[in-house]
């Protein structure tokens, strides 16, 4: 077992920063607000999200807003002074609600909450869903970034991941995407059933063309408890899927895109704040069935999650009894390595030492030996002026972030 330079147990917090022998967060770190809509119009085989079939799309609007405020209104002891720096609505399908659904939430948040006009708000659209007059709405509403699942423009691989759009209404969906808003995010998927390498450089290459300003590109994997883990699609090898992942990288970074994550490019000054936050080991108050919390106080950091079934979760959350968190967690000194690491390492640039020191309240001498042994693998950049990845430890990621696990 490591040994790690303490930070108090959890009965010695009395939220106090700097007292003796009691170090702690000197500052709390920025926060951002994670609003989960959990309905879609069809559950698609590889999906392992939260997402729950609704078909026609119908959703129970006013409870969901009615439960949402009520989870909302009984975190802010949480989170109460703090400024959010991002806001982002996903899913499930969050295009599924209207926009005057968007514009009440955003409202309530701004009515609670200290958020900044600028504030970066992503939501994330289905192009099956979308229609120019909600985009506009969300567009009125605040929402100020769009980040659109494509994931493919062929038809037939389209039709192979379940999608409920086709090649031509993702078009459309970008084009009002674009007209409603200055950010647009495309998510792609590659090594799909059957794709070939040309097939997969054409949809990189078509979706390049719309001069979007930041691109998720992902590698299609058979997640457990999906229906593509119990009826395996015929994807491509592991040799093809790498000389995939290769060519995608060097189209994008042709184009002017810098890959500021293993999935995550980004044309200047268009980094996901939101995501670039989690990546950082920020704080996220998660909202909504199933959603996940980061929270740091002074002397802990804590983890919660939500109720997952979008009804348990509302009728929890309305009764305000607190029962809707159906788990929370103070995170241990020990494993607050491995959890910065899990996320630090996934960006390319890494991150200054120093900023290890300021998310955990722990010295960085108390990685040292694992970053050491990282090092001498070739797997991490020596020093602890920055913790980075080196491009042998970006390629195996996997291995580099086992090195901090204990
Ligand atoms: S639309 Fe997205 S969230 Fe919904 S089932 Fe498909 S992949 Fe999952």
């Amino acid at each position: 077992m490591k040994k790690l330079v303490p930070v108090p147990q959890e009965e010695e917090h009395d939220g106090r920063p700097g007292v003796r022998g009691r170090p702690g967060l000197v500052a709390l770190p920025p926060l951002s607000i994670y609003i989960h809509v959990p309905w879609c119009v069809h559950k698609c085989p590889y999906c392992d999200f939260n997402s729950h079939e609704r078909k026609g799309g119908e959703i129970p609007e006013r409870e969901y807003l009615q439960a949402l405020q009520a989870d909302l209104e009984q975190a802010l002891p949480d989170v109460w002074g703090r400024q959010v720096s991002t806001v982002f609505f996903g899913g499930g399908t969050p295009s599924l609600l209207s926009a005057d659904a968007i514009d009440q939430i955003i409202g309530l948040l701004r009515a609670t909450l200290s958020l900044p006009p600028d504030t970066e708000i992503t939501l994330e659209a289905n192009p099956g869903t979308a229609e120019a007059a909600r985009f506009q709405g969300y567009a009125q509403a605040g929402v100020n970034r769009i980040s659109l699942g494509i994931q493919s423009f062929n038809d037939d691989k389209l039709r192979r991941l379940g999608r409920i759009h086709d090649a031509a209404q993702a078009r459309a969906a970008i084009e009002m995407a674009q007209r409603a808003v200055n950010r647009v995010n495309l998510d792609l998927m590659f090594a799909l059933p059957q794709q070939t390498l040309a097939e997969c450089e054409r949809d990189i290459q078509e979706a390049l063309s719309y001069d979007t300003g930041h691109l998720s590109l992902y590698h299609l994997t058979l997640e457990p408890n999906t229906v593509f883990a119990k009826y395996p699609p015929p994807v491509p090898g592991d040799e093809l899927s790498a000389t995939m992942q290769d060519r995608v990288a060097e189209l994008a970074q042709a184009a002017g895109f810098n890959r500021y994550e293993v999935s995550a490019y980004a044309r200047p000054g268009e980094i996901c704040q939101h995501n670039l936050n989690y990546w950082q080991f920020g704080d996220y108050l998660g909202i909504g069935p199933g959603a996940h919390s980061k929270i740091s106080f002074q002397n802990r950091i804590i983890r919660q999650a939500r109720a997952r079934m979008p009804d348990a979760w509302m009728r929890l959350a309305e009764a305000r009894t607190g029962k809707h968190i159906v788990e929370e967690r103070t995170l241990k000194h020990e494993d607050l390595g491995f959890e910065f690491m899990l996320n630090a390492l996934r960006l390319r640039e890494g991150v200054e030492g120093g900023l290890f020191i300021e998310r955990t309240g722990l010295s960085l001498m108390s990685l040292l030996p694992d970053m050491r042994r990282a090092a001498e693998r070739g797997l991490l950049e020596p020093g602890l002026n920055r913790i980075q990845a080196t491009p042998q430890g970006w390629r195996f990621l996997n291995d580099l972030q086992m090195e901090f696990l204990h």
